[in-house]
C-alpha cells in the first residue's frame, strides 16, 4: 500500500506531530493546502501505526510545563481534559528510612543522623524532611498535572476530527523497510504465527506500506528505533546507557484527604537513596504516585513493584495513602541519556521525534512537553517542504527540522542536562551535588561519571550481600525459589529487614493481583513473543539472572533448565528486561541477551 506518510507510535512526539500536521493540511474552504503524491487532488495520505490496544495506553503520571502544549493549543483549557489541572503546589522531600533496611551510605546515614538530632529545628515530620526551596530547574509553575491515557485520547479525537489522519491502534509496526540506506516505508506485524514467529492457520504477512516519510516516534524502546540505531549507527560518542524503569499507581485517594488538585510531590531517600518517587493530585480526590529505579541503582535486585509497595507505606505519604483504593497501574522505562543519546535525527525518508530522538530532559524531569516540541518541529518543517514541493531527502529535513530543533529550548535546555547527572555513577550524594551544580550552573559545572552498561556495574547477588547474607544461603534461596518458580527478591529483601507488606485488598496488593485488577493486561493470540533471550548459553553463565528480579509484570520466570519463561499475558510492555539484561551479546557490547520486539498487547488502561 502506498501513502505520503507514515508514522510509528501515537506517543505525545507523535501527537505534537499530527496536531501540527493535520491543522494545516487543508485550506478553511476545504480545498488540498498540500496535494497528496500517491492520490493526486487529495491532501497527503497520512497514516499512524500505534501498538497499543487503544490511544494513550501507555504509561507515564505527568506534571509538565506544557510550554510545547500550550504552543499547540493556545487557548487550552484543562477543565476540558479529564484528570487535567493546573499546578498548585511543589514540594520536593526527603524521605529518611524509618525502617532501617535501606543500604545507606555513611554519608547519608550521618546526615540522616544529624536530622533526628536537630528534628525541632528543621521541617521534619514523619520521618521527611519537607525541602525549604525547590531548586527552579525542577519547578513546574505555571504547569499542568495530566493524565497521559486521557490527554492522548483527547488530541487523537482533535487530530483525527480533521479528516485528514488515520490513527491505527493495536496495529504493532515490526520494522523500517530500507532500500539502498533510504527508509521508503514500514512493514506491519504478521499475524496468524505462533509464539516462535512461525506461520500457523490464519496466517496473514505482515503488510508493507511505502511513504516519502517514515516518522519515527516509538519510544525509548521501540523496535524500529532499534532497527535505524542498528543499521545506521549512532553519531560519535553517544550511547543510550541511561534510563530508569518507572512505575506507577493511579489510586483513589482516601475521602478525607488532604491533598487539594494539582499538588506535586517529589520525593528521594527511600526505601534507597537512589530511587526518585513522584505523587500528582489530579481532580475528584485521584492521585498518580509511582517511583523510578534508576540505571545508576547498583543492585542485582531491581524490583520496582516491591520498591513501590514500601515507599507507598513511608510514614509521610502512608498518611495521606492509607484507605486509598487502586484504580489502575503501569511501568515504563525512560530513557535518560538525553541529548548524549541522541541518534541520526533525520536521513533520507526518515524522521526520529521524540525520547527516542533523545528529546528527554534528566535535570528538569520532563519528557512529554520535550517529545511533543520536537513532533510540532517536523509537522512546520514537513509543511514548509510540502508547500515547497522539495524531496523528504535528508538534506532538506536537515535544513527544516534539525535547524528548527537546533536552534529551539529543547536543545538548549538538553545541552544544561547533557552531564548533569553524571555525579549518581559514583553514588548518590554526590549525584545529587552533581544535579545541583549543573542545574544552578546552566550546565556549566557538573561532577563527573561514566555511565557503564548494566553488565558492567551490576554485582552478583554474593557480592551484593556480601557481609549481610553468606553466599550458601543466598545459593540455598536460589534453589528454593527456583523450585517455586518465583523470582528471589522477595526472599533478599525479608532477610535484609525489609518487612512483609500488609496487603489490604485495596491498594497493598500482590503484584499478581496488581496484573489483574489495576493493570488489565492484553495479550492476543496469533502473535509471536515480543521479548525473546536471545543466546541460551549466555543465560547458562548468567548468575544473577536479573531479568527475572526486576520484571514489572513477573512475566519472566525461573524456566525449565537455565533460560528464563517468558509469559506474554502478563507483560506489560514496560521494556525494562531489554535495558537490564546481565549479558552483553558476543557482537555488540552496548546490547544485551534479551530482544524486546514490536508487540501488541500489554496494558489495557487509558488513565496512566
Ligand atoms: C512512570 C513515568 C512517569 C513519567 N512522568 C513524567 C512527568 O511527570 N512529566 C514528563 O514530562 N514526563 C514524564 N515521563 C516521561 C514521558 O512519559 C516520556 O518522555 C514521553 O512519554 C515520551 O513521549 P514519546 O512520544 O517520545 O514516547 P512514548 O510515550 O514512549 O510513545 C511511544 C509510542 O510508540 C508506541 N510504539 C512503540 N513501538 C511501536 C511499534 N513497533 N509499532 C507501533 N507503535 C509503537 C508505544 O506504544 C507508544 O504509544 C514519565 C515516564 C514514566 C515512565
Ligand atoms: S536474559 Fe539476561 S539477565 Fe536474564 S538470565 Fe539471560 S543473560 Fe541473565
Ligand atoms: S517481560 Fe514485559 S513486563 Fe517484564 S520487564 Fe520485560 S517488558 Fe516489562
Amino acid at each position: 500500500m502506498d501513502a505520503d506518510i507514515v508514522c510509528v507510535g501515537f506517543g505525545p512526539a507523535m501527537a505534537g506531530f499530527l496536531t501540527g500536521l493535520s491543522k494545516q493540511l487543508v485550506n478553511p474552504d476545504g480545498t488540498p493546502a498540500v496535494e497528496s503524491a500517491v492520490m493526486p487532488g487529495t491532501p497527503p495520505q497520512v497514516l499512524c501505526y500505534e501498538r497499543a490496544d487503544d490511544i494513550g495506553f501507555g504509561v507515564s503520571g505527568v506534571v509538565t510545563r506544557g510550554r510545547g502544549l500550550r504552543a499547540s493549543f493556545p487557548d487550552l483549557d484543562p477543565k476540558q481534559i479529564p484528570m487535567a489541572t493546573a499546578v498548585t503546589e511543589e514540594k520536593v522531600v526527603y524521605l529518611l528510612d524509618p525502617i532501617g533496611a535501606s543500604r545507606r551510605s555513611w554519608a547519608l546515614r550521618a546526615a540522616d543522623s544529624c536530622i533526628r538530632a536537630f528534628a525541632g529545628l528543621l521541617p521534619f515530620e514523619h520521618e521527611a524532611v519537607e525541602l525549604p526551596w525547590t531548586p527552579p530547574f525542577l519547578h513546574k509553575t505555571g504547569g499542568l498535572v495530566l493524565s497521559m491515557g486521557q490527554f492522548m485520547q483527547w488530541v487523537g479525537a482533535q487530530v483525527q476530527s480533521t479528516g485528514t489522519v488515520q490513527i491505527w491502534p493495536g496495529t504493532p509496526v515490526a520494522q523500517a523497510l530500507v532500500e539502498d540506506h533510504k527508509v521508503v516505508g514500514i512493514r506491519l506485524l504478521d499475524q496468524g504465527v505462533d509464539k516462535q514467529g512461525r506461520p500457523g492457520d490464519g496466517f496473514l504477512p505482515g503488510m508493507d506500506i511505502h511513504a516519502a516519510l517514515t516518522v519515527v516516534g516509538d519510544g525509548p524502546v521501540g523496535p524500529i528505533g532499534q532497527q535505524l540505531d542498528a543499521q545506521f549507527g549512532l553519531p560519535e560518542g553517544h550511547h543510550a546507557r541511561d534510563w530508569a524503569v518507572g512505575m506507577k499507581f493511579v489510586i483513589d485517594l482516601p475521602a478525607a484527604t488532604a491533598l487539594q488538585p494539582g499538588t506535586v510531590l517529589h520525593t528521594f531517600g527511600f526505601p534507597e537513596p537512589e530511587i526518585f518517587g513522584f505523587l500528582y493530585v489530579h481532580p475528584d480526590r485521584v492521585a498518580s504516585l509511582g517511583i523510578f529505579v534508576p540505571s545508576w541503582f547498583d543492585t542485582p535486585v531491581r524490583t520496582a513493584y516491591r520498591y513501590l509497595q514500601h515507599w507507598m507505606l513511608h510514614p509521610y505519604l502512608w498518611r495521606y495513602l492509607k484507605g486509598g483504593k487502586l484504580r489502575s497501574w503501569g511501568a515504563k522505562t525512560l530513557g535518560e541519556s538525553g541529548r548524549r543519546g541522541e541518534p541520526y535525527l533525520v536521513g533520507d525518508g526518515y524522521a526520529r521525534v521524540g525520547e527516542g530522538s533523545g528529546s528527554t530532559n534528566v535535570l528538569t524531569g520532563s519528557g512529554v512537553d520535550e517529545a511533543w516540541t520536537t513532533g510540532a518541529q517536523l509537522a512546520e518543517s514537513v509543511l514548509e517542504l510540502l508547500k515547497a514541493k522539495k524531496p523528504l531527502t535528508r538534506q532538506h529535513l536537515e535544513e527544516t527540522y534539525l535547524k528548527r530543533r537546533r536552534a529551539s529550548w529543547v536543545e538548549a535546555e538538553g545541552r544544561i542536562a547533557e552531564k548533569s547527572r553524571d555525579g549518581f555513577q559514583e553514588g548518590v550524594v554526590r549525584g545529587m551535588i552533581g544535579m545541583a551544580l549543573a542545574g544552578l550552573t546552566n550546565g556549566w559545572l557538573s561532577l563527573s561519571g561514566e555511565p557503564l552498561p548494566p553488565y558492567k556495574r551490576i554485582p552478583t547477588l554474593e557480592e551484593y550481600y556480601h557481609g549481610r547474607i553468606p553466599a550458601a544461603e543466598i545459593q540455598q534461596l536460589r534453589k528454593e525459589c527456583a523450585i517455586k518458580g518465583v523470582s528471589l527478591h522477595g526472599a533478599l529483601m525479608q532477610r535484609c529487614g525489609w518487612p512483609a507488606i500488609p496487603y489490604d485488598g485495596q491498594l497493598l496488593v500482590s503484584h499478581q493481583d496488581a496484573l489483574l485488577l489495576g493493570g488489565k493486561v492484553q495479550a492476543p493470540p496469533g502473535y509471536a513473543d515480543h521479548v525473546a533471550f536471545l543466546y541460551p548459553e549466555l543465560c547458562e553463565r548468567c548468575g544473577t539472572k536479573i531479568c527475572i528480579e526486576l520484571c514489572s509484570g513477573q512475566a519472566i520466570t525461573p524456566g525449565q533448565g537455565s533460560v528464563p519463561a517468558f509469559d506474554r499475558e502478563k507483560c506489560v510492555h514496560c521494556g525494562a528486561c531489554y535495558w537490564n539484561c546481565a549479558q552483553p551479546l558476543p557482537d555488540n557490547p552496548e546490547r544485551m541477551n534479551i530482544a524486546f520486539r514490536a508487540g501488541t498487547g500489554g496494558l489495557h488502561s487509558a488513565e496512566n
